[in-house]
């Protein structure tokens, strides 16, 4: 079911904040709609999310829009925070976590790892720009290669974690995670359904969903900042899981759902401090 982003936003989100201070264009709201929808949809409350944000673009557009409980963190450190706070919180709390693709597959991808491998109980939406454009355009770790940016001129040339076969989801499936997926922004309805299994799963659970910045990615990939180009061009390079054509840089779905599979960590640490206040051992 399709709703309005005013229905949405007047449950969900501060008033105040919306609309965000993204640029004219910014598919970052889509993804945004794309989780609030899940969470309307799973009949879940704003007293049910801790919402926790980071830096970029991804963390300032999305930081303090709910209307609940949340909280910020320094680049890179939200999974740690949200670590402690998964042992502090009820278990039946949700915590929801917007980030960029910076703060979760470079500087952040050392915490996101053990945030996985620890299978802690929380739901993080990458939201990738395909490199670092709050700072003006540089090419980053998913910046697809051959793509000119601000810091690659002639084309993007380096190996990285989305190109000749490798893929982030290899390493965090590796450390643990128990559900990956990714979509990109105009994926709609079928990006909700997946984000709806992510929140429902009780472990560490990742969708990386790419989405078009017209200002800095698409000025200097595609030469100016038309819109309706840069999201036909994220739309041409995405196709679903095993319908996969050679331009495909996105392939997109539910990539690993080990939903409920593994102990989670929380429950994993209140169960182990029982036990020693019982018996006096592990
Ligand atoms: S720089 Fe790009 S990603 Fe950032 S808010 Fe502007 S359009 Fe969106």
């Amino acid at each position: 079911m399709e709703y309005k982003a005013s229905e949405l936003i007047s449950k969900y989100l501060r008033s105040r904040k919306i609309p965000s201070t993204a640029c004219s264009g910014c598919g970052l709201g889509m993804n945004h709609k794309i989780v609030v929808q899940a969470i309307q949809e799973l009949g879940l409350g704003v007293e049910d999310i801790i919402w926790g944000t980071s830096i970029g673009c991804a963390g300032r557009q999305t930081f303090a829009t709910w209307k609940g409980d949340g909280f910020a963190g320094t680049h890179g450190r939200v999974y740690a925070i949200a670590r402690g706070l998964r042992v502090a919180l009820p278990p039946e709390k949700h915590l929801i976590l917007t980030v960029g693709d910076g703060d979760a597959f470079g500087i952040g991808l050392t915490h996101l790892i053990h945030a996985a491998r620890s299978n802690a109980n929380m739901t993080v939406i990458v939201n990738d720009n395909l490199g670092y454009q709050s700072t003006g355009g540089q090419y980053g770790w998913t910046t697809p290669q051959g793509s000119k940016t601000d810091s690659s001129p002639y084309g993007m040339f380096e190996h990285n974690l989305m190109s000749e076969g490798l893929d982030v989801m290899h390493i965090l499936k590796g450390a643990g995670a128990t559900f990956l997926a990714r979509h990109v922004s105009m994926d709609g309805l079928k990006a909700v359904e997946t984000v709806k299994k992510a929140i429902l799963n009780r472990g560490f659970s990742l969708v990386h969903m790419p989405y078009p910045c017209p200002t800095n990615f698409a000025s200097r990939e595609l030469g100016s900042r038309n819109q309706v180009n840069i999201y036909r061009w994220i739309k041409d390079h995405a196709a679903p899981l095993g319908q996969e054509k050679e331009d495909t840089i996105w392939a997109t779905g539910i990539w690993y759902d080990a939903s409920n599979s593994r102990p989670e960590f929380s429950q994993m640490v209140w169960d182990t401090v029982d036990k020693i206040r019982r018996t006096g051992k592990i």
